[in-house]
Order: C-alpha cells, then sequence, then structure tokens
C-alpha cells in the first residue's frame, strides 16, 4: 500500500500542518530509502510554515536549528524534523551557505539538495514528487548532482564525498559528469572538517560496497587530498566488507601500514576507536610471527582477535583460517578473562603471608593470573595458596 510510508505520528505531523494552511510533505534519504525498500534512518518533514510558524500549530518542540529552518516536533514520543523550505545563498567558503533563505516553493527546496535521488518528495498519501529525474537514476542504480555538478561542488565540497560515500552504502555509480566534476574539484576537500569526513567515512565503511567507494576516491584524486589515505587500495579492497565502521577504521590502518595513533589523530577517532585500533595494531604484529597464543586470546579483547584475525587472514591467506566462532570458543574457555575472575584477591595474600599491603601485590596477582592461565594451578584457592607460598618463599 502506498500509503504506508512514514510513521503514523510522521503523517500526523504532515496533517497538522495542511490543517493549519500549510504545505508539509516527506523529503530526502527516507523518501529515497523508502523507494529503495530499505528501513531509513530518520524521517525529514519540508514545509511552507516558517519555524516560528511550526512552533505555534505544535505543542511541544525544541529548536535544533530555527536559523536554518528546522524544529523538532515531539509527536507521540516520536522526534520528526520539520524543516522550511529554503534556498541557500552564496557559498564563500565551500563549505556553508552565507545564508538561508525561506521560500515558499518546494521545488526551489528541492533544487538545493545534492543528488537526485535525494531530492524526491512525497505526500503523506505516498504520492512521489520528482522534479529532478530522481526516480529514473534511481533505477539506472545512478547518483546525479542536481544542477551543474562542478558549482553544486563549490559551493560545498562535502558533497564530492557524500556521492562516494553513496556508491559504498547503495553500491550505485556516479554519473559521469558528476564523476568528471569530482575529478577536477577534489582539491576543495580540504575545506571540510575533519568532523564531517569522519562521518561519512563511518557511513562509506558500514556500507555494503565499500570497495567501490575506495576505487573512486583513488580514481577521482580525492586520495590525494584527505588527511590520510592507504596508498594501496588493493590491500584495502580485499578486507571489504566490514563488520562494523571501527574494523573499517582498522583495515584502513593495517592496509595504509600507518600508526593507531596517525589514524587517530588525522580522522579525530573517538578514544575507544583509539584504543580498538592501537589493540589491533599490536595483536597483527603478533599475527604476522605466528598463531595466536593463550595469552593473546587472554590480552586481546573479542572484537579486536576477530579482526586481527579477518585482516590477516584477507591480506595474507595463509595457513588456516580461525572462524570468529571458533576465536570467541577459545577466548570463553580459557580459566580466567581478567584478573577480576580470580577465586583469590590481595587480602588473601596479606592473611598468608602476614605482610601489609604494597605495590608486591599487584604484581603477585599478575603471576597468579599467569599460572592459572596456563594450567600451572587451578584458579581454586586452595591451589592458588599452595602454588603461591611454595612461589612467594622461594623468591624470598
Ligand atoms: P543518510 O541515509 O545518511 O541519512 P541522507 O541523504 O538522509 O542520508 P542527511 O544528511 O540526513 O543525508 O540529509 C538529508 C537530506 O538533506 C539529503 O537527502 C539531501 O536532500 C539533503 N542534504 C544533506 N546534505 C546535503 C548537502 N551537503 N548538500 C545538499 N543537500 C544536502
Ligand atoms: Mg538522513
Amino acid at each position: 500500500m502506498k500509503t504506508s510510508f512514514g510513521t503514523a505520528p510522521s503523517r500526523e505531523v504532515i496533517r497538522t500542518l495542511e490543517n493549519a494552511g500549510y504545505e508539509a510533505v516527506f523529503v530526502g534519504g527516507a523518501v529515497r530509502d523508502y523507494l529503495l525498500g530499505k528501513m531509513a534512518t530518520d524521517i525529514d518533514i519540508a514545509t511552507s510554515a516558517e519555524p516560528e510558524e511550526v512552533k505555534v500549530v505544535f505543542p511541544i518542540t525544541v529548536d535544533i536549528g530555527t536559523a536554518h529552518g528546522t524544529v523538532l516536533v515531539l509527536k507521540d514520543g516520536e522526534p520528526i524534523e520539520v524543516t522550511t523550505y529554503r534556498t541557500e545563498g552564496t557559498y564563500t567558503d565551500h563549505r556553508r551557505p552565507d545564508e538561508v533563505r525561506f521560500v515558499k516553493s518546494l521545488e526551489e527546496d528541492l533544487r538545493r539538495r545534492d543528488f537526485t535521488i535525494n531530492a524526491l518528495a512525497m505526500t503523506k498519501d505516498g504520492e512521489l514528487i520528482d522534479l529532478f529525474g530522481g526516480k529514473a537514476d534511481m533505477a539506472d542504480r545512478i547518483i546525479r548532482a542536481v544542477g551543474n555538478a562542478a558549482d553544486r561542488f563549490n559551493e560545498d565540497a562535502l558533497r564530492m564525498f557524500r556521492a562516494i560515500r553513496f556508491t559504498a552504502v547503495l553500491g550505485f555509480d556516479i554519473e559521469e559528469q558528476t564523476f568528471k566534476a569530482i575529478r577536477d574539484n577534489a582539491e576543495q576537500i580540504r575545506y571540510i572538517s575533519v568532523e564531517r569526513l569522519k562521518a561519512e567515512m563511518d557511513k562509506l565503511f558500514a556500507g555494503d560496497n565499500p570497495a567501490k567507494a575506495f576505487c573512486s576516491i583513488q580514481n577521482t584524486g580525492l586520495n590525494l587530498h584527505l588527511p590520510l589515505f592507504p596508498t594501496d587500495i588493493e590491500k584495502l579492497n580485499r578486507t571489504v566488507p566490514f563488520e562494523s565502521a571501527v574494523e573499517g577504521w582498522a583495515c584502513f590502518m593495517i592496509a595504509g601500514n600507518f600508526s593507531s595513533s596517525d589514524v587517530a589523530r588525522a580522522y579525530k577517532l573517538s578514544n575507544v576507536e583509539r584504543t580498538f585500533l592501537s589493540t589491533v595494531k599490536d595483536a597483527y604484529a603478533n599475527r604476522m610471527n605466528r598463531q595466536f597464543t593463550l595469552d593473546d586470546y587472554y590480552n586481546y579483547d573479542l572484537a579486536a582477535l576477530i579482526t586481527t584475525e579477518k585482516i590477516f587472514q584477507s591480506i595474507h591467506n595463509i595457513g588456516e583460517a580461525m572462524s570468529s566462532t571458533e576465536i570467541k570458543q577459545i577466548k570463553q574457555s580459557l580459566p580466567i578473562q581478567s584478573l577480576a575472575d580470580l577465586s583469590v584477591d590481595g587480602k588473601k595474600l596479606m592473611e598468608w603471608t602476614s605482610q601489609k599491603g604494597g605495590r608486591w601485590i599487584g604484581e603477585w596477582l599478575g603471576e597468579i593470573g599467569k599460572a592459572v592461565l596456563h594450567g600451572t594451578c587451578k584458579n581454586d584457592p586452595n591451589d592458588i595458596k599452595d602454588w603461591f607460598l611454595y612461589e612467594f618463599n622461594r623468591e624470598k
């Protein structure tokens, strides 16, 4: 059924705006994804009502970008972005319009959008509004700029990277003129903040077709102007697809022979991502020489072990490949996962030795951990006590 587009609350928002005498339609990624049969991540509504007018119509709203025309409407607990039809003024910095101007025509609003497949709108009754040939391009699986591609990329250079990101996510090809315009203007990607590039890279890595995007990045010359990019994309292409964006970043690091801090700094990764990359780098250096050892299984977290083995096999394809399930089984069957799992604690060591606390406790707990991990003694208080007192007295 056509009318199933959007959620009930979002259709209700449109109905309310219409009843108040305004136009309102679904726009952007949600319409595109619906036509592709995909779940949309966020639903955007465009309207002829200005932000102040939207706020009068709905009892609960949140200001999230009134200057740009966006008001968040909370309808039955669902947050829905409602943005006033707008055009963008001149762009002097290649990344942001100098001003946005509210307009009354949907056509003008759709014209400022980046690609034809993103310039589709839909009424609440499921009727498609296709003023720039987006539906045909979708059928042909093509990403085409709305209007003159070079002009559009000159306005906002991020659009070049968005085009490439959509090749990874949708598996589409970039239309010839649009592709040529990226090649001719690649240098302008330097105007774009690292944060925006990182967000696009995350989506690219999480797509079904990252190799397609890597090839386009190289063929357009964008790689030369990005903060960091592997010279050997063949190596990188061997590691696709990725389980997650962070796995993509790890493959990017190994394929480029970068250090984890190089990548983290260049793209402002989060601390969690940085730690993951540093673990993979370390685990990978070991894996290059041998299979994982008991200590590796103990020291590295599961996700890092799985990613490391995957990269190693993708790039080298030698020896027996370990599946994620096997790695998980081995890791889970270790006698302890961390020192917190030991059946004794520092207090026990003090009791057994009649000694005061100090650094020695941490050091000995570490030794006990190793002994338990390697099966020298069982993770049982009596076994540990025997082993510990023997070793402790021997060292004195
Ligand atoms: P995603 O599935 O990642 O959300 P999206 O196309 O919905 O993809 P958004 O950033 O949510 O991307 O943007 C919503 C819509 O706004 C786009 O579909 C497009 O119409 C428009 N848009 C977003 N960024 C730009 C841009 N840089 N230039 C022109 N139009 C843009
Ligand atoms: Mg979106």
